[in-house]
């Protein structure tokens, strides 16, 4: 249970108070507002406020005095245009600030994308509370051989029980020192800016993260691929379910060209054109080097 009874009043009496506003609001945003959605064993995202809706973006392409609209489909088709061209300052008329609780090694990761502006806990400040992320056995992986930047098959039997239970030891050991260290009871009590040091990165942190609908299409293109680590992916994953209601067109735009299309070089569509006319293409005389061919196959098998 990522939130205490506590957290979870708090967000009760702020959804009891809707205002009125001039603002345009996108209903299955507001059904998200404030609500936390479980993620990994302790973490969640929630929407905090946002900014904008599908007709926002058209309003921004088309700089109108009014609400932009003209219809729900003609809308549509120029948000596909505006995606499928790149033509992405519309959709940063959008913006979405949430509040995620992650584990520190996800934060690190998260925090490459510097488009966004973040707003972390403070562990200087407060004390951090005893939550580490442990996978459930199914996420508890050996190392890939095909790939260094992945994982394999999951562990089983005594190894798998046996990495679950360091990894429990370990997260719980680190923390009662913590706690130690802190403890003004008959010390001084080391400072916790210092006393953090010494706790693993499963350890969970807090931040609010707020970005524009362009950049966090960009986040989620990166974030909610296979390729991305599942631990940041089932973010990812969340995070689109809230933009697929906020933004209904713009996500589905985003999900056709982005998440379910694909860029091709200029050999790769050389090879399909030839392909097209019947000849039988092979690595050796497509100009592609082994890895691009097997991503290229990946692609038209639509494994990738
Ligand atoms: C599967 C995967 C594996 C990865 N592996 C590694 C790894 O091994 N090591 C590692 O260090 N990182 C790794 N990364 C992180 C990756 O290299 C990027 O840092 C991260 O995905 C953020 O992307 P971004 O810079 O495009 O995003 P943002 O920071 O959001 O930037 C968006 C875009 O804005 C522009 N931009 C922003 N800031 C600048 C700037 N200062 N100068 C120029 N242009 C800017 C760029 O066009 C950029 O693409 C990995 C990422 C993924 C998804």
């Amino acid at each position: 249970m990522p939130l205490s009874p506590e957290q979870q009043a708090e967000i009760d009496e702020l959804r009891s108070q809707p205002r009125e506003t001039l603002r345009s609001v996108a209903p299955g945003m507001e059904a998200h507002l404030y609500k936390a959605l479980p993620v990994l064993d302790h973490g969640f995202v929630r929407v905090i406020d946002y900014m904008g809706d599908d007709a926002a973006i058209c309003q921004a392409a088309r700089v109108s005095y009014g609400k932009g609209t003209k219809s729900v489909q003609n809308d549509e088709g120029l948000i596909r245009y505006l995606m499928r061209h790149w033509h992405s300052t519309p959709f940063e008329m959008c913006e979405i600030k949430l509040h995620v609780k992650l584990p520190v090694f996800v934060a690190r990761q998260w925090i490459r994308h510097r488009t966004a502006n973040v707003n972390e806990y403070s562990a200087r400040y407060s004390i951090l509370d005893r939550e580490f992320y442990i996978p459930t056995p199914d996420h508890v992986n050996a190392q890939s051989v095909v790939n260094n930047q992945g994982r394999g098959g999951v562990l089983q039997g005594a190894e798998a029980a046996r990495v679950l239970e360091i990894l429990k030891a370990d997260s719980n050991r680190a923390y009662d020192h913590y706690e130690e260290m802190i403890s003004q009871d008959g010390q001084d009590g080391l400072a916790r800016e210092l006393a953090r040091m010494n706790l693993p990165a499963n350890v969970y942190t807090q931040w609010y993260w707020k970005v524009d609908l362009h950049n966090l299409f960009h986040f989620l293109r990166l974030r909610a691929d296979a390729h991305a680590q599942y631990e940041i992916r089932v973010y990812a994953d969340a995070i689109c379910k809230v933009v697929a209601d906020w933004v209904p067109a713009a996500y589905g735009a985003f999900e056709d060209y982005r998440l379910g299309g694909a860029t091709l070089s200029g050999k790769a569509l050389d090879c399909v054109r030839r392909m097209l006319k019947g000849e039988a293409v092979t690595q050796e005389d497509s100009g592609m080097s082994k890895g691009e061919w097997r991503e290229f196959e990946a692609v038209l098998g639509g494994s990738e």
